[in-house]
């Protein structure tokens, strides 16, 4: 791990001043099984010559995360990306989807590859996740599902969500890619909507490297899901739909099995570390948290703030790049809105007028360094970094805008 310099009243490195961290300290770094656990799983797979096709270790992934994650039905897939399309398929969606633009581009991009339109609704500036009362306003008669996501795992309004999907009969598909461990309103979040769709990309919480999984409370899909995930095979001689290729393999499932062990010492670690964060920082003027909600379990997958230019004397970018230069990796996340992809500008719902929550918050988010292997020392170094910036706004502006 790299090792902050303890300098005091120094010269900030982008004004000239030495590095804070002598490598870059990355916003994450993907937590792995013990070597010696992970090479007996891969070797079990290697030595068994199945190496895809609902395997064994596949069959064991699924079965530990219905357990960790609360729900009926869990299948595995090689991405959320390809996940939310066969969800998309499974739940028979037509038409107009709702969807938020403060987002990773996948879940728009799902949406088009599924031959749908998304509508862009805005987002709670405080939250960041889907308005539900704008999203009821959005409702036509061409609207077939609803697609909100979990933003930085924080639940969004899932009974809101849920009521509006019973009155106006839509389905309800969330992307819950963040979101691995949450609990909303006393229940699993892989449980609520019809389906909802997990990333385990090497950058998330959870992960096998490339991976994702559709889950629900019940089965009522499983046959569904599970076919469209192999082409649409259903038996040796019919193949229903237009299937896709969405399996994990056997070696990316190891990898799941290895971590499901060691998961929850990675988000008690990062518990640990976010709440740092927030008793170093929570009372920095112009720098405010993300409101998480009521009710929930939190898996504290990532460290987000919103700085508001105003009231902290510089800009998310401005702050951005202070930090760069001081090895500290941040990322603008998520910067740009996905409604201004050239793809999707064009849409009626995409007008930044009608996004003003989402434009806002874009502008200003920053999610900072979070994972297991940092130490408390590492994120007070960050948060004295933040500090010294913020008391060096005017020279960072001269410097950065000369
Ligand atoms: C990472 C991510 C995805 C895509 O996940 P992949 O597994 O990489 O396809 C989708 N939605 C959100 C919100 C994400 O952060």
């Amino acid at each position: 791990m790299p090792r902050a310099h303890g300098i005091r009243g120094r010269t900030l490195a982008i004004l000239g001043g030495p590095r804070r961290f002598a490598e870059p300290l990355y916003i994450t770094r993907p937590r792995l099984p013990d070597e010696a656990s992970l090479i007996q799983l891969l070797t079990r797979v290697m030595r068994s010559r199945w190496l895809t096709n609902d395997g064994e270790m596949v069959q064991r992934l699924e079965d530990l995360l219905r357990l960790r994650l609360g729900v009926g039905f869990c299948a595995s897939f090689c991405n959320a990306t390809v996940a939310l399309l066969a969800s998309l398929r499974a739940l028979e969606i037509e038409g107009e989807v709702i969807t938020t633009p403060f987002t990773f581009p996948a879940s728009v991009h799902a949406i088009e590859w599924a031959g749908l339109t998304p509508v862009f609704c805005d987002i709670d500036p405080h939250t960041f996740n889907l308005d539900v009362e704008q999203a009821s306003a959005l409702v036509g008669e061409h609207t077939g599902g609803l697609l909100p996501v979990h933003v930085y795992g924080n639940p969004c309004d899932v009974v809101g969500l849920q009521r509006l999907a019973e009155r106006r009969g839509l389905a309800l598909l969330y992307d819950a890619a963040h979101a691995f461990g949450v609990h909303a309103e006393g229940a699993p979040i892989g449980a609520w909507g019809d389906l909802s769709v997990f990333s385990f990309h090497a950058t998330k919480l959870f992960h096998t490297a490339e991976g994702g999984a559709v889950t629900a409370a019940t089965d009522r899909l499983r046959e569904r899901v599970r076919s469209l995930r192999n082409f649409g095979i259903v038996d040796e001689e019919t193949v229903r739909g237009v299937g896709i290729n969405g399996k994990m393999s056997e070696l990316h499932a190891a990898v799941g099995v290895g971590l499901v062990e060691v998961v929850d010492d990675e988000i008690g670690r990062r518990g640990v570390l976010a709440g740092r964060y927030r008793e170093r920082l929570d009372d920095v003027e112009g720098l405010t948290f993300q409101k998480m909600a009521d009710s929930m379990v939190a898996n504290n997958a990532y460290a987000v703030v919103r700085i508001d230019p105003d009231r902290f004397g510089l800009s998310r970018d401005d702050a951005h790049e202070a930090m760069r230069a001081e090895n500290i990796v941040t990322r603008k996340y998520f910067y740009p809105l996905c409604s201004e992809n050239d793809s999707y500008r064009h849409l009626p719902s995409a007008a930044p007028e009608r996004l003003p929550n989402a434009h806002r918050v874009a502008a200003q988010v920053l999610c900072l360094p979070l994972h297991g292997e940092m130490q408390l020392d590492d994120v007070d170094a960050i948060a004295d970094t933040i500090l010294e910036i913020q008391s060096a706004a005017p020279a960072l502006r001269r410097h950065l805008h000369a």
